[in-house]
């Protein structure tokens, strides 16, 4: 597996791979990260990337109806 995040990978990306986040709106920050919010593809930064992770975890684990 290659490091498709960092290095040569990105290199050839637009800008270095870094642009705005759909997310948090930070802006020259590294968007290497694809995912589906709102049935929509959106490019996020790999902060984003880890709390939407996060929250799928919680809700998950989250014990269904009480
Ligand atoms: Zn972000």
């Amino acid at each position: 597996m290659s490091k498709a995040h960092r290095g040569k990978g990105i290199r050839e990306l637009a800008a270095h791979g870094r642009g705005k986040c759909a997310r948090c709106g930070k802006d020259a920050i590294k968007t290497l990260y694809e995912v589906e919010i709102d049935g929509a593809k959106a490019k996020i930064c790999k902060y984003c990337n880890a709390a939407i992770k996060n929250e799928k975890k919680k809700a998950a684990a989250a014990p269904a109806a009480e």
